[in-house]
C-alpha cells in the first residue's frame, strides 16, 4: 500500500531549501490556521507570559500573534529564506546571531526580544540549549518529518516539554492511496503510540 511505500520515502533538507526558493510553499497560511483559534485556550490555559515552541516553523502568522499577546516564541526552521520572510513580512527588525553549540547555525531575534527563530535542523537543538517549553504548536511539523525520523522527532519534543504544557498537534486525516500528502500520512494510532 501507499502508506507501506511512503516510511522509506524521504523529503531532503536540500529538497525543503528548493520550495522556498521556488515560491512552492503552498502550505503557507497567510491568514493563519483555523484550529489555532479554536484551540488558543487550550495551548495558554489563560497564563500570560509563556514560552510557546514551534518545530519546523516556516514563516507561521501565528509566532506573531502570540508574540503579541506578550508570549515569547522559539521557532526552528531550515530555510533562511523563510526566517527572513517573517520578520520583513511582519516588518519586524531582528538582529542574527551564531548559536556556539550548534556548528552553520543561526540564531535570528526581534529586537523585542521575544521571537527567537533558529535557523538549523530541529535535530541539532536539545533543551540545554532552547530550554523547555509550556506550549507546543505543531501544524506542518510532524507531518513533514520524514517517517524514519519520527521517534527521533517525538522523544525531542517530549524532551522540551515542560511538566504541565500543551501540545497542539495537526494532522491531515486522508486517504493515503488517493493522496500523496501533506508531505506524509500519520495515522491516528501512530500518534498515539508515539506519544504515549
Ligand atoms: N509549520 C509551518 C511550516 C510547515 S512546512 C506552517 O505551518 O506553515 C515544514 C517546514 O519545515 C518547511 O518550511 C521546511 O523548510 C522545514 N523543515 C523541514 N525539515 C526540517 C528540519 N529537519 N528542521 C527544521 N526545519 C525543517
Amino acid at each position: 500500500s501507499d502508506v507501506g511505500s511512503q516510511k522509506d520515502r524521504v523529503v531532503t533538507e536540500e529538497e525543503w531549501l528548493q520550495k522556498w526558493e521556488m515560491g512552492n510553499i503552498g502550505f503557507h497560511k497567510e491568514q493563519g490556521h483555523p484550529l489555532f483559534q479554536k484551540y488558543l485556550d487550550v495551548l495558554l490555559n489563560g497564563k500570560s507570559g509563556l514560552r510557546i515552541f514551534f518545530p519546523l516553523c516556516g514563516k507561521a502568522v501565528e509566532m506573531k500573534w502570540l508574540a503579541d499577546m506578550g508570549h515569547s516564541v522559539v521557532g526552528v526552521e531550515v530555510s533562511e529564506q523563510a526566517v527572513k520572510e517573517f520578520f520583513s513580512e511582519h516588518s519586524l527588525p531582528y538582529c542574527e546571531e551564531p548559536v556556539p553549540e550548534i556548528s552553520g547555525a543561526k540564531m535570528f531575534q526581534s529586537t523585542s526580544g521575544n521571537i527567537s527563530l533558529y535557523c538549523c535542523s530541529i535535530y541539532d537543538l536539545s533543551s540545554s540549549i532552547v530550554g523547555k517549553f509550556d506550549g507546543v504548536w505543531d501544524r506542518g511539523a510532524l507531518v513533514a518529518v520524514n517517517p524514519c525520523d519520527r521517534q527521533r522527532y517525538v522523544s525531542l519534543m517530549i524532551n522540551l516539554m515542560e511538566k504541565n504544557s500543551s501540545y497542539l498537534l495537526v494532522t491531515v486525516s486522508y486517504d493515503p492511496n488517493k493522496h500523496k500528502g501533506p508531505p506524509f500520512y500519520v495515522p491516528e494510532s501512530e500518534i498515539k503510540s508515539l506519544f504515549g
